[in-house]
Protein backbone atom coordinates (compact mmCIF):
# COMPACT_ATOMS: atom_id res chain seq x y z
CA UNK A 1 0.00 0.00 0.00
CA UNK A 2 1.03 3.80 -0.63
CA UNK A 3 2.65 5.81 1.64
CA UNK A 4 -0.86 8.18 1.58
CA UNK A 5 -3.16 5.49 1.83
CA UNK A 6 -1.30 4.00 5.29
CA UNK A 7 -1.61 7.58 6.81
CA UNK A 8 -5.54 7.40 5.59
CA UNK A 9 -6.37 4.13 6.77
CA UNK A 10 -4.82 4.87 9.94
CA UNK A 11 -6.48 8.05 10.39
CA UNK A 12 -10.28 6.93 9.48
CA UNK A 13 -9.69 4.74 12.86
CA UNK A 14 -7.43 6.61 15.37
CA UNK A 15 -7.05 10.27 13.47
CA UNK A 16 -8.02 13.04 16.10
CA UNK A 17 -11.63 14.56 14.76
CA UNK A 18 -12.91 16.42 17.80
CA UNK A 19 -10.46 18.95 18.45
CA UNK A 20 -12.52 22.66 18.88
CA UNK A 21 -11.63 23.92 15.10
CA UNK A 22 -12.52 20.58 13.31
CA UNK A 23 -16.35 21.53 14.35
CA UNK A 24 -18.01 23.91 12.24
CA UNK A 25 -14.41 24.35 10.47
CA UNK A 26 -14.27 27.26 8.34
CA UNK A 27 -11.32 28.78 6.62
CA UNK A 28 -11.16 31.55 9.54
CA UNK A 29 -11.59 28.99 12.34
CA UNK A 30 -8.70 27.06 10.78
CA UNK A 31 -6.49 29.76 10.01
CA UNK A 32 -6.73 30.50 13.81
CA UNK A 33 -6.10 27.25 14.69
CA UNK A 34 -2.77 26.87 12.08
CA UNK A 35 -1.47 30.33 13.74
CA UNK A 36 -1.91 29.01 16.88
CA UNK A 37 -0.03 25.84 16.84
CA UNK A 38 2.82 27.04 15.40
CA UNK A 39 5.24 26.67 17.74
CA UNK A 40 2.69 25.74 20.59
CA UNK A 41 1.35 22.08 21.40
CA UNK A 42 -2.48 21.16 20.85
CA UNK A 43 -3.29 20.73 24.76
CA UNK A 44 -2.32 24.47 25.37
CA UNK A 45 -3.55 25.90 22.49
CA UNK A 46 -7.19 24.57 23.10
CA UNK A 47 -8.41 26.70 25.66
CA UNK A 48 -6.91 29.92 23.99
CA UNK A 49 -8.54 29.11 21.08
CA UNK A 50 -11.82 28.89 22.41
CA UNK A 51 -11.56 32.34 24.35
CA UNK A 52 -10.10 34.05 21.42
CA UNK A 53 -13.04 32.18 19.19
CA UNK A 54 -15.73 33.27 22.03
CA UNK A 55 -14.46 36.85 21.43
CA UNK A 56 -13.64 37.15 17.93
CA UNK A 57 -15.85 35.12 16.29
CA UNK A 58 -15.02 36.04 12.75
CA UNK A 59 -13.09 37.85 10.39
CA UNK A 60 -14.69 41.52 10.79
CA UNK A 61 -14.79 41.36 14.33
CA UNK A 62 -11.13 40.15 14.76
CA UNK A 63 -10.33 43.21 11.77
CA UNK A 64 -12.39 45.49 14.19
CA UNK A 65 -10.66 45.31 17.37
CA UNK A 66 -7.98 47.33 19.04
CA UNK A 67 -4.27 45.81 19.10
CA UNK A 68 -4.85 45.67 22.65
CA UNK A 69 -7.53 43.08 22.60
CA UNK A 70 -6.33 41.16 20.24
CA UNK A 71 -2.46 41.00 22.16
CA UNK A 72 -4.83 39.96 25.82
CA UNK A 73 -6.58 37.03 24.11
CA UNK A 74 -2.67 36.09 23.15
CA UNK A 75 -0.98 36.83 26.34
CA UNK A 76 1.21 33.99 27.93
CA UNK A 77 1.00 31.63 24.32
CA UNK A 78 3.88 34.15 23.66
CA UNK A 79 5.43 34.87 19.51
CA UNK A 80 3.31 37.58 19.97
CA UNK A 81 4.18 38.90 16.33
CA UNK A 82 1.45 35.74 15.18
CA UNK A 83 -0.95 37.66 16.72
CA UNK A 84 0.16 40.78 15.70
CA UNK A 85 0.05 39.64 11.85
CA UNK A 86 -3.17 37.65 12.21
CA UNK A 87 -5.03 40.96 13.68
CA UNK A 88 -3.57 42.85 10.44
CA UNK A 89 -4.29 39.93 7.82
CA UNK A 90 -7.58 40.30 9.14
CA UNK A 91 -7.91 44.14 8.20
CA UNK A 92 -6.44 43.00 4.44
CA UNK A 93 -9.38 40.16 4.56
CA UNK A 94 -12.37 43.46 5.06
CA UNK A 95 -10.19 45.83 3.10
CA UNK A 96 -9.45 43.87 0.18
CA UNK A 97 -11.64 40.24 0.52
CA UNK A 98 -14.93 41.01 1.40
CA UNK A 99 -14.33 40.39 4.88
CA UNK A 100 -13.31 36.28 3.77
CA UNK A 101 -10.50 34.59 3.72
CA UNK A 102 -9.55 34.17 0.33
CA UNK A 103 -9.04 31.30 -1.68
CA UNK A 104 -6.00 31.70 -3.88
CA UNK A 105 -2.79 30.06 -2.61
CA UNK A 106 -0.87 33.15 -4.30
CA UNK A 107 -3.51 35.49 -2.37
CA UNK A 108 -2.93 33.81 0.88
CA UNK A 109 0.93 33.59 0.85
CA UNK A 110 0.42 37.35 0.53
CA UNK A 111 -0.95 37.93 4.01
CA UNK A 112 1.07 38.31 6.74
CA UNK A 113 2.13 36.03 9.16
CA UNK A 114 1.57 33.18 6.37
CA UNK A 115 4.39 30.94 4.80
CA UNK A 116 4.35 28.71 2.36
CA UNK A 117 3.46 25.49 4.96
CA UNK A 118 1.02 27.41 6.83
CA UNK A 119 -1.27 28.37 3.01
CA UNK A 120 -1.10 24.85 2.51
CA UNK A 121 -2.24 23.49 5.31
CA UNK A 122 -5.27 26.53 5.79
CA UNK A 123 -6.61 25.77 2.41
CA UNK A 124 -6.03 21.69 1.76
CA UNK A 125 -8.11 21.82 5.33
CA UNK A 126 -10.79 24.70 5.00
CA UNK A 127 -11.33 24.23 1.06
CA UNK A 128 -9.98 20.98 0.37
CA UNK A 129 -7.12 22.08 -2.28
CA UNK A 130 -4.25 20.03 -3.14
CA UNK A 131 -1.19 22.02 -1.30
CA UNK A 132 1.71 20.18 0.25
CA UNK A 133 2.71 21.01 3.81
CA UNK A 134 5.79 20.71 5.83
CA UNK A 135 5.25 21.43 9.63
CA UNK A 136 7.40 20.56 12.00
CA UNK A 137 5.66 16.93 12.58
CA UNK A 138 5.17 16.36 8.92
CA UNK A 139 9.12 17.19 9.17
CA UNK A 140 9.92 14.69 12.17
CA UNK A 141 8.19 11.96 10.03
CA UNK A 142 9.79 12.10 6.55
CA UNK A 143 13.05 12.93 7.79
CA UNK A 144 12.73 9.34 9.81
CA UNK A 145 11.02 7.54 6.82
CA UNK A 146 13.56 8.39 4.73
CA UNK A 147 16.43 8.72 7.43
CA UNK A 148 17.43 12.33 5.97
CA UNK A 149 20.64 13.38 7.74
CA UNK A 150 20.88 17.36 8.63
CA UNK A 151 18.46 19.88 10.03
CA UNK A 152 15.86 20.38 8.31
CA UNK A 153 16.33 24.28 8.56
CA UNK A 154 19.11 24.05 6.14
CA UNK A 155 17.72 25.02 2.79
CA UNK A 156 19.24 21.75 1.24
CA UNK A 157 17.23 19.38 3.16
CA UNK A 158 14.61 21.54 3.33
CA UNK A 159 14.42 21.03 -0.39
CA UNK A 160 14.50 17.82 -0.02
CA UNK A 161 11.37 17.41 2.34
CA UNK A 162 9.24 20.03 0.80
CA UNK A 163 9.94 17.80 -2.44
CA UNK A 164 8.95 14.36 -0.75
CA UNK A 165 6.05 16.22 0.79
CA UNK A 166 4.90 17.37 -2.77
CA UNK A 167 5.80 13.59 -3.90
CA UNK A 168 2.82 12.31 -1.20
CA UNK A 169 0.32 14.29 -1.03
CA UNK A 170 -2.82 12.76 -2.79
CA UNK A 171 -4.47 14.85 -5.51
CA UNK A 172 -8.00 13.77 -3.86
CA UNK A 173 -8.64 13.91 -0.01
CA UNK A 174 -5.86 16.51 0.37
CA UNK A 175 -7.83 17.78 3.72
CA UNK A 176 -7.83 14.18 5.51
CA UNK A 177 -4.32 13.59 4.03
CA UNK A 178 -3.03 17.13 5.62
CA UNK A 179 -4.92 16.12 8.72
CA UNK A 180 -3.28 12.69 9.00
CA UNK A 181 -0.02 13.22 8.46
CA UNK A 182 0.07 16.17 11.12
CA UNK A 183 -1.86 14.04 13.57
CA UNK A 184 1.05 11.25 12.55
CA UNK A 185 3.57 13.34 14.03
CA UNK A 186 2.00 14.96 16.68
CA UNK A 187 0.36 11.17 18.43
CA UNK A 188 2.68 8.54 17.14
CA UNK A 189 5.82 9.83 15.51
CA UNK A 190 6.51 11.94 18.73
CA UNK A 191 9.93 13.76 19.70
CA UNK A 192 10.85 11.01 22.13
CA UNK A 193 9.66 7.46 22.01
CA UNK A 194 7.54 7.05 18.99
CA UNK A 195 5.22 4.44 18.93
CA UNK A 196 6.65 2.35 16.15
CA UNK A 197 4.86 -0.77 16.84
CA UNK A 198 1.53 0.65 15.97
CA UNK A 199 2.53 3.35 13.29
CA UNK A 200 1.27 2.72 10.11
CA UNK A 201 4.12 3.43 8.11
CA UNK A 202 6.26 1.41 10.15
CA UNK A 203 7.54 -1.59 7.21
CA UNK A 204 9.02 0.90 4.77
CA UNK A 205 10.58 3.73 7.48
CA UNK A 206 13.92 3.73 7.58
CA UNK A 207 14.87 4.95 11.02
CA UNK A 208 12.69 2.87 12.36
CA UNK A 209 14.46 -0.78 10.57
CA UNK A 210 18.44 0.86 11.40
CA UNK A 211 16.89 1.31 15.13
CA UNK A 212 17.56 5.06 14.35
CA UNK A 213 14.53 6.94 15.31
CA UNK A 214 16.34 9.23 17.69
CA UNK A 215 18.81 10.56 15.27
CA UNK A 216 16.27 12.32 12.59
CA UNK A 217 15.96 15.29 12.19
CA UNK A 218 18.89 16.49 13.46
CA UNK A 219 18.72 19.28 15.90
CA UNK A 220 19.72 22.64 15.19
CA UNK A 221 23.27 23.34 15.48
CA UNK A 222 23.52 24.77 19.10
CA UNK A 223 24.81 27.99 19.48
CA UNK A 224 25.57 29.45 22.96
CA UNK A 225 22.93 31.85 23.96
CA UNK A 226 23.52 34.97 25.25
CA UNK A 227 22.20 36.51 28.32
CA UNK A 228 20.86 39.91 28.47
CA UNK A 229 19.81 41.51 31.48
CA UNK A 230 17.11 44.47 32.06
CA UNK A 231 15.96 46.49 35.31
CA UNK A 232 11.42 46.60 35.37
CA UNK A 233 10.66 49.06 37.83
CA UNK A 234 7.37 48.04 39.36
CA UNK A 235 6.39 51.97 40.58
CA UNK A 236 3.14 51.35 42.31
CA UNK A 237 1.16 53.73 44.62
CA UNK A 238 -1.03 53.74 47.22
CA UNK A 239 -4.31 53.54 45.47
CA UNK A 240 -3.18 49.57 43.62
CA UNK A 241 -1.78 51.15 40.81
CA UNK A 242 1.61 50.44 38.92
CA UNK A 243 2.92 52.28 35.86
CA UNK A 244 2.91 50.50 32.46
CA UNK A 245 4.03 51.54 29.36
CA UNK A 246 4.01 50.32 25.66
CA UNK A 247 6.59 48.57 23.90
CA UNK A 248 7.34 49.32 20.72
CA UNK A 249 5.71 47.72 17.73
CA UNK A 250 8.75 45.69 16.79
CA UNK A 251 11.27 44.02 18.88
CA UNK A 252 10.86 41.79 22.02
CA UNK A 253 7.08 41.77 22.90
CA UNK A 254 5.91 44.31 20.33
CA UNK A 255 2.90 46.09 20.77
CA UNK A 256 2.71 44.36 24.68
CA UNK A 257 2.42 46.57 27.83
CA UNK A 258 5.12 46.25 30.02
CA UNK A 259 6.92 47.71 33.20
CA UNK A 260 9.49 50.78 32.50
CA UNK A 261 12.93 49.44 32.13
CA UNK A 262 16.06 50.68 32.80
CA UNK A 263 19.95 49.42 32.28
CA UNK A 264 21.47 47.46 35.26
CA UNK A 265 23.50 50.00 37.37
CA UNK A 266 21.32 53.27 36.49
CA UNK A 267 19.55 55.11 39.26
CA UNK A 268 16.12 54.41 40.17
CA UNK A 269 15.57 57.55 42.01
CA UNK A 270 16.80 59.95 39.07
CA UNK A 271 14.63 57.81 37.16
CA UNK A 272 11.52 58.21 38.75
CA UNK A 273 12.25 61.84 39.39
CA UNK A 274 13.42 62.90 35.73
CA UNK A 275 10.94 60.62 33.88
CA UNK A 276 8.50 59.68 35.62
CA UNK A 277 7.93 63.04 37.97
CA UNK A 278 7.77 61.26 40.98
CA UNK A 279 10.36 61.20 44.53
CA UNK A 280 10.79 57.42 46.04
CA UNK A 281 9.50 56.58 49.33
CA UNK A 282 10.96 53.06 49.27
CA UNK A 283 12.60 50.25 46.88
CA UNK A 284 12.90 46.66 47.49
CA UNK A 285 14.38 44.32 44.81
CA UNK A 286 12.95 40.89 44.38
CA UNK A 287 15.15 37.63 42.44
CA UNK A 288 15.69 37.83 39.39
CA UNK A 289 13.64 36.45 37.10
CA UNK A 290 14.92 34.78 33.45
CA UNK A 291 13.17 34.25 30.60
CA UNK A 292 14.27 32.60 27.90
CA UNK A 293 13.49 33.57 24.32
CA UNK A 294 14.80 31.19 21.17
CA UNK A 295 17.92 33.55 20.42
CA UNK A 296 18.53 34.89 23.91
CA UNK A 297 17.90 34.66 27.93
CA UNK A 298 16.40 37.35 29.39
CA UNK A 299 17.46 38.32 32.98
CA UNK A 300 15.31 40.82 34.57
CA UNK A 301 15.57 42.05 37.93
CA UNK A 302 12.43 43.29 39.22
CA UNK A 303 12.98 46.23 41.47
CA UNK A 304 9.24 47.90 43.39
CA UNK A 305 9.24 50.93 43.81
CA UNK A 306 6.71 53.06 46.26
CA UNK A 307 6.20 56.17 44.88
CA UNK A 308 6.30 59.70 46.96
CA UNK A 309 4.92 63.04 46.05
CA UNK A 310 4.49 63.42 42.14
CA UNK A 311 6.59 66.18 41.72
CA UNK A 312 5.27 66.70 38.42
CA UNK A 313 1.77 66.55 37.37
CA UNK A 314 2.57 64.27 34.35
CA UNK A 315 4.79 61.38 33.65
CA UNK A 316 6.85 62.05 30.68
CA UNK A 317 4.70 60.13 28.17
CA UNK A 318 6.50 57.62 25.88
CA UNK A 319 2.51 56.09 26.36
CA UNK A 320 2.85 55.57 30.07
CA UNK A 321 0.09 54.92 32.30
CA UNK A 322 -1.28 54.44 35.97
CA UNK A 323 -2.78 50.84 35.87
CA UNK A 324 -5.13 49.80 38.24
CA UNK A 325 -4.19 46.08 38.86
CA UNK A 326 -8.03 45.60 39.81
CA UNK A 327 -8.96 47.11 36.68
CA UNK A 328 -10.97 44.62 33.82
CA UNK A 329 -9.24 46.43 31.13
CA UNK A 330 -8.31 44.17 28.08
CA UNK A 331 -4.67 44.66 27.83
CA UNK A 332 -2.12 42.19 26.36
CA UNK A 333 1.08 41.25 28.85
CA UNK A 334 3.75 39.24 28.24
CA UNK A 335 3.84 35.65 30.28
CA UNK A 336 6.78 37.08 33.04
CA UNK A 337 4.68 41.05 33.07
CA UNK A 338 1.96 39.20 33.46
CA UNK A 339 3.61 37.15 36.63
CA UNK A 340 4.89 39.87 38.06
CA UNK A 341 2.02 41.87 38.29
CA UNK A 342 0.46 39.16 39.86
CA UNK A 343 2.85 38.63 42.61
CA UNK A 344 3.10 43.16 42.95
CA UNK A 345 -1.21 42.42 43.36
CA UNK A 346 -0.07 40.03 46.61
CA UNK A 347 2.48 41.65 48.08
CA UNK A 348 0.36 44.41 48.19
CA UNK A 349 -2.08 42.69 50.11
CA UNK A 350 0.35 41.84 52.80
S1 LIG B 1 7.85 3.93 12.19
FE1 LIG B 1 8.33 5.13 13.99
S2 LIG B 1 9.88 6.59 13.33
FE2 LIG B 1 8.96 5.72 11.49
S3 LIG B 1 7.34 7.18 10.94
FE3 LIG B 1 6.41 5.61 12.22
S4 LIG B 1 6.51 6.39 14.35
FE4 LIG B 1 7.92 7.60 13.08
Amino acid sequence: MEFSKRILTWYEQHGRKDLPWQQQPSAYRVWVSEIMLQQTQVATVIPYYNRFMGRFPDIAALARADQDQVLHYWSGLGYYARARHLHAAAQQMVEHHGSRFPESYEDVLALPGIGRSTAGAILALAFGQHHPILDGNVKRVLSRYYSIEGWPGESRVQKKLWQLAELHTPDKQAAAYTQAIMDLGATLCTRSNPACNVCPLNHGCLARINGRQADFPPPRPRKHKPVRETTMLLLTNDRNEVVIEKRPAAGIWGGLWSFPEISPGDAVDEWCRDAAGFSVNRTEQWPVVRHTFSHFHLDITPVVVIAGIPLSRVMDGGGRLWYNMNSQDELGFAAPVGKLLGRLAEWQEQ
